[in-house]
């Protein structure tokens, strides 16, 4: 059976202190640290990559946003589109779940395929234009649309009878 890291740390600590390179007094912070440093070499040995300095969350975000589908980190299961009514089953919302984990804030909790789908969405519907379009009819509209006075008023053929059909109308309304 293998020493545990603590008989490790302290035959190490022991075999400084033997050696005349530490004194007793700082055994314990020396005795700790060495521990510390054997425990993440371990960790370290076992993931086959190396450590991360801070305790980063163990799951990979990225990973739960697929082309397909998003799973939501809590449970697990998967969605087109992680919705505010499920997060609040974990009680959470967009903003404490991304900060949960260290998901960014610009990142959409969609399917890949859903956030490509939207802006290309967005971009065909173009809001900019639309709402220059808006602008432009009403500016159009408030010089040309003629005055209802002035309609009745008309000498044209066309606006004469349609006065005449609305006064029918009004009489038989
Ligand atoms: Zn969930």
């Amino acid at each position: 059976m293998a020493q545990s890291l603590t008989e490790i740390a302290k035959d190490l600590t022991l075999t400084l202190v033997e050696a005349g390179r530490l004194s007793a007094e700082d055994m314990p912070d020396t005795l700790q640290k060495t521990h510390a440093i054997l425990t993440a070499l371990k960790a370290q040995e076992a993931a086959g990559t190396p450590m991360p300095v801070s305790d980063a969350p163990p799951v990979n975000w990225r990973k739960s946003i697929t082309k397909y589908a998003v799973a939501c980190l809590a449970c697990g299961q998967t969605f087109k589109q992680l919705s505010r009514r499920h997060l609040q089953v974990h009680g959470l919302d967009g903003r404490s779940y991304r900060a949960k984990y260290g998901i960014p804030r610009t990142q959409p909790l969609a399917a890949k395929e859903a956030t490509a789908r939207r802006r290309q969405t967005a971009a065909e519907v173009k809001p900019w234009e639309k709402a220059l379009a808006y602008v432009q009819t009403q500016e159009r509209d408030g010089n040309t649309a003629p005055k209802p006075e002035a309609e009745t008023q008309t000498d044209t053929a066309e606006t004469t009878a349609k006065g005449r059909t609305e006064e029918k109308l009004r009489r038989v309304v």
